[in-house]
């Protein structure tokens, strides 16, 4: 992708291992482009719950020493990338709560759409907030709960909540994973030598050497307990499933899988199907790195054309979104991306990219391809256009700031500079997948969780 979304977070979650920090570290390693401004994991012993976490990305929170003074048999871990609470250390998860119930640490992915009315409704009651993330209101209403454990608390508060999520939770008596009714979040099952484990993705299972055992699905609560064993507490409902179609087409690491396949096929997949919706006249096919280069692979493969490395992503510079002004994402851009000239030059040039959002560097980038030469350039975009802000955990920031709401596509078109311009289209999207339903709110508008805080 080009001008990138953020992804608000990854969890992670394991049972009966006595080096449950370590994993649950190796866990958070594979899960770190959900989440780069902080990492932290709880671990729980004989003594309670022992919470290490910081701002930062894993690696920089956690030295050997920290893992190793973590001592515990089971854990969650968590990182983390701002979507509601600003990025500061009190907002970095798992969040460490003492309550009457006993002690509990909570990590959590996504959104919950009416957060700010239950914190107003907390606060005019008497609750103190201690961080500005939504997952605090699940922790103030899990303690105000008349559940008679943390088990019930839990899903009491989840009752009172709506939105995109996934957590984990870490109590005396094992870890709790739950799902949002539509699935919109991800969280799947694992097993480690017969001991069970939840994460958002399946390569954070790879990392760890534990088997895939299933999705938790849409709305179900499990809990992992201390013997390994796994109760459904809340059962789901698959049928629901409303998936996170970016989880497909960006967010998700190609080498995790989801209903059955690979995210990179997946991805591959839509680079056909948009060659069938929008071909183009062009002599060589090339895919912005990394991410998009599935999709062009798709792509060309079904016109018989070439994809080639024509653009070249220097690894080292800092992602372009850190910077906060226009002006140094431009800048950003330019030290991130070179072409090859070689392949450009005298050629028709598709340039295929998974999304346009801010549209900053699609616009560098015709520019750069025609400057080393391309005749024309031809951008095919892997997803429809990006009209609507997310609510439920990923961060579009505002929706000034979505190329796609401000021109229609051919005044978009020479927004970018390029010859023709044309998006994949959202029922191309579910016919790819092969899925029979997604969220696709950030391109038709059409929320499954009806928006309350935020504005559409
Ligand atoms: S609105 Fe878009 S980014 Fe947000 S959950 Fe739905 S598909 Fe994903």
């Amino acid at each position: 992708m080009t001008d990138e979304l953020r992804e608000a977070c990854g969890v992670f979650g394991i049972v009966g291992r006595r080096d449950a920090a370590a994993l649950t570290a190796e866990a958070l390693f594979s899960l770190q482009h959900r989440g780069q401004e902080s990492a932290g994991i709880a671990v729980l012993d004989d003594d309670g719950i022992h919470l290490h976490k910081g701002m930062g990305l894993v690696h920089e929170v956690f030295g050997a020493d920290d893992i190793l003074q973590l001592k515990g048999y089971s854990a969650i871990g968590h990182v983390r990338y701002s979507t509601t609470g600003a990025s500061r250390p009190e907002n970095a998860q798992p969040l460490y709560v003492r309550s009457h119930l006993g002690p509990f640490a909570l990590g959590h992915n996504g959104n919950l759409v009416d957060a700010q009315a239950a914190r107003d409704r907390l606060e005019r009651q008497g609750a103190i907030f201690q961080t500005t993330t939504d997952t605090e209101v699940v922790a103030h209403l899990m303690a105000r709960s008349q559940g008679g454990s943390l088990e019930a608390a839990f899903q009491d508060a989840l009752t009172q909540l709506s939105g995109g999520y996934a957590f984990t939770l870490l109590t005396p008596n094992g870890v709790l994973g739950a799902r949002d009714p539509f699935g919109i979040r991800p969280l799947v099952l694992g097993r480690l030598q017969g001991m069970p484990c939840l994460a958002s993705e399946t390569c954070a299972l790879t990392a760890i050497g534990a088997d895939f055992v299933r999705e938790v699905e849409p709305g179900e609560v499990v809990q992992l307990d201390l013997m390994g064993d796994v109760h459904v507490l809340r059962p789901g409902d698959p049928a629901h499933e409303k998936l996170c179609a970016f989880e497909l087409i960006y967010f998700a690491r190609p080498d995790s899988r989801y209903g059955g396949e690979s995210i990179y096929q997946a991805r591959r997949r839509l680079g056909q199907q948009l060659a069938r919706e929008a071909p183009a006249p062009a002599d060589v096919v090339l895919g912005v790195p990394d991410s998009s280069l599935p999709a062009a692979e798709g792509y060309a493969a079904e016109l018989g054309l070439r994809q080639e490395l024509g653009l070249v992503k220097n690894r080292y510079v800092a992602r372009t979104f850190i910077h906060p002004a226009q002006q140094s994402r431009e800048s950003g851009v330019q030290r991130k991306l070179t072409v090859v000239a070689e392949v450009v030059r005298g050629r028709r040039v598709a340039l295929i990219d998974d999304s346009l959002v801010r549209g900053t560097t699609m616009r560098h980038l015709t520019r750069l391809l025609r400057e080393a030469g391309a005749t024309e350039v031809h951008v095919r975009i892997a997803s429809p256009r990006y009209l609507h802000p997310c609510h439920y955990g990923i961060d579009t920031s505002n929706r000034d700031e979505l190329i796609a709401v401000a021109a229609g596509e051919n005044a978009l078109r020479g927004l970018i500079g390029a010859d023709s311009l044309r998006f994949l289209s959202a029922q191309g999207v579910l016919r790819a997948t092969g899925r029979p339903d997604h969220c696709l709110a950030c391109f038709t508008g059409e929320y499954p969780v009806p928006v309350q805080d935020g504005e559409i």
